[in-house]
């Protein structure tokens, strides 16, 4: 066996652990959530594995998690029966922050206690925030099937030890020392209150000990006390299961929790069960903050995906698109395989269908918070409408749909806030007006005081002013709305339709001929670096601008390009 090794945690870990005591101190029961939490995922992964190798059972598939105190030692212990860890496992899940987005997370730190509880939050509380009632905390742990067990310990503060040990039972134990002053969990009913609070959710069985109250002698100085009888604490069946008449708003909340490893309650969720072809039930959640990590390639998804109750994964990509992952929830099927494996997922037409009628449930959602709650949409937009405007160009068959949910700036209030859907846009258009007008830019002071606007601000003719890397990418797939074609103001000839009178028309003849013998000394001396000089009608007060030919690509996305090395 290994000897007993001191290693020191990750410069982040450190600051981690300080930020959470502190600023978390306020919310310290969510540390009885977040080991619950783990136990509970512990035990899914348990489950999975053995499908295909059910000796990892060893005799033991009552899968629960177990709550338990002593008061004399003065510690809060919860235990499990799930898949344990190896020895690297615990170096690197419980020593090291591995996830994506950390660098973010710390960028965006600001020193004020509750702006970074709730960034902490945001990126994930986790297994430490047992420091914030513990001052030392042991985990012993032996991974299913391994002979070899782990100890290990640490105070939170610059290190922690680690060693082999012994341990009958498979599974991980986390036994908390409890800081001074933390008596309250050493309390039956308080434990019992704070488990039936934030984890009655969890599919297992979560026990403890049953409580008696004892008479004294002569009825005098009565007291509470232990036995040996096991009672459960939560409602321990999945919850997703359960009818949505008998779910109440703050299970959901403490559901998404759990799934989401979120901090925060959800801005909305969608709860169904589908029947027909496919049966399966869903419940996805669309968070109210964006993780740091929206726009890493690498970061996990958001779905799990379960078949008949046992759960099968993790980060389910296949079950929803790019432009909506940040969705999160379970997804429980009663149709597929149990042995379903990612390459199957990969081209199952099953899947996909499943997949089509989430994506319209999350799309409906979002209709309906547009619709019914246009302040909540609004910080949903502020949140992820960068990403939903990947939509259009992902999605093809509910390109419409999507369409009518994004939001622009435009030259109607002039400010950045973007909170113009195109419908609203339509019905503020002129009655002659036939397009949809847009500009991009890089930023969107450039897209604003762009002089291709002159004219249509003096017409009083709306613009969209885009100025999101994203935007290009859409607008590439997004080329009408509602029968409207969408057109730049930068590209091509400007042709106002119908939005120009006759009188107009005479004025721009005369200006074009008597401006002749200019264009043709502005194209002598301008040259090869030009396609072409015109007078146009699209300025009132810059005397010239650069103007894209009609299929070309924008000055944007040729600046974005160059930018990416193409
Ligand atoms: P998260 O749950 O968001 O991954 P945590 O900090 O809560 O983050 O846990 C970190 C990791 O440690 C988990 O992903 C898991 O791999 C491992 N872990 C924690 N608790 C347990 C447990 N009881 N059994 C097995 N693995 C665990
Ligand atoms: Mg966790």
């Amino acid at each position: 066996s290994q000897s007993k090794q001191t290693m020191g945690f990750q410069a982040e870990v450190k600051q981690l652990l300080q930020l959470m005591i502190h600023s978390l101190y306020s919310n310290k029961e969510i540390v009885l959530r977040e080991l619950i939490s783990n136990a509970s995922d512990a035990a899914d992964k348990l489950r999975f594995e053995a499908i295909s190798n059910d000796s990892l059972y060893e005799n033991d598939s009552e899968l629960k998690i177990r709550v338990s105190f002593d008061k004399d030692a003065r510690t809060l212990t919860i235990a499990d029966n799930g898949i344990g860890m190896r020895r690297e496992e615990v170096i690197n899940n419980i020593g090291t922050i591995a996830k994506s987005g950390t660098k973010e997370f710390f960028q965006n730190l600001t020193g004020d206690q509750a702006k970074d509880a709730n960034l902490i939050g945001q990126f994930g509380v986790g297994f430490y925030s047992s420091f914030i009632i513990a001052d030392k905390v042991t985990l012993i742990t032996r991974r299913a099937g391994e002979a070899e067990a782990i100890k290990w310990e640490s105070s939170g503060e610059g290190d922690f030890t680690i060693e082999t040990t012994e341990k009958e039972g498979r599974g991980t134990e986390v036994i908390l020392h409890l800081r001074e002053n933390e008596d309250e969990f050493l309390n039956d009913w308080k434990l019992k209150t704070i488990v039936r609070k934030y984890s009655d959710h969890i599919t297992l069985p979560i026990v403890m000990k049953k409580s008696e109250w004892k008479e004294g002698e002569n009825g005098e100085g009565g007291q509470m006390v232990t036995t040996d009888e096991d009672e459960t604490i939560n409602t321990a069946s999945a919850l997703w299961a359960r009818s949505k008449s008998d779910i109440s708003e703050e299970e959901y909340n403490e559901f998404y929790k759990h799934v989401s490893h979120d901090f925060e309650n959800p801005l909305a969720y969608t709860h169904s069960r589908v029947e027909g072809k496919q049966e399966y039930i869903s419940l996805l959640y669309v968070p109210s903050k964006a993780p740091f990590d929206l726009y890493d390639r690498e970061r996990r998804q958001g779905i799990k995906l379960y078949v008949k109750r046992v759960f099968i994964m993790e980060d389910a990509e296949k079950l929803m698109p790019q432009y909506l992952r940040f969705v999160r929830g379970v997804i429980d099927s009663a149709d597929l395989p149990l042995n379903v494996s990612r390459e199957i997922l990969q081209d199952s037409r099953d899947v996909e269908a499943i997949k089509n009628g989430s994506v319209k449930k999350v799309l409906g959602l979002l209709e309906d918070i547009a619709e019914n709650k246009p302040e909540e949409y609004a910080r949903f937009w502020n949140e992820f409408g960068r990403v939903l405007k990947e939509g259009p160009g992902e999605d093809f068959a509910n390109k419409d749909k999507i369409a009518g949910l994004l939001r622009f700036a435009s030259t109607h209030a002039d400010t950045e806030v973007q909170n113009v859907s195109l419908k609203a846009y339509i019905e503020r258009m002129k009655p002659e007006q036939e397009a949809i007008y847009y500009i991009t830019a890089d930023t969107f002071a450039a897209a604003k005081n762009s002089p291709h606007l002159e004219i249509f601000r003096k017409k009083g003719i709306e613009v969209l002013l885009m100025s999101d890397k994203v935007d290009e990418w859409l607008l590439g797939s997004l080329t009408e709305f509602e029968g409207k074609k969408l057109q730049s103001i930068a590209k091509g000839d400007l042709d106002l339709g119908k939005l120009e009178d006759e009188a107009d028309k005479e004025a721009q003849k005369q200006v074009e001929e008597s401006a002749k013998d200019l264009v043709e000394r502005v194209k002598a001396a301008l040259g090869e670096a030009v396609k072409d000089v015109k007078v146009t009608h699209r300025l009132t007060d810059s005397p010239a601008c650069l103007v894209a030919g009609e299929h070309d690509l924008s000055g944007n996305l040729a600046r974005i390009l160059k930018a990416a090395g193409q």
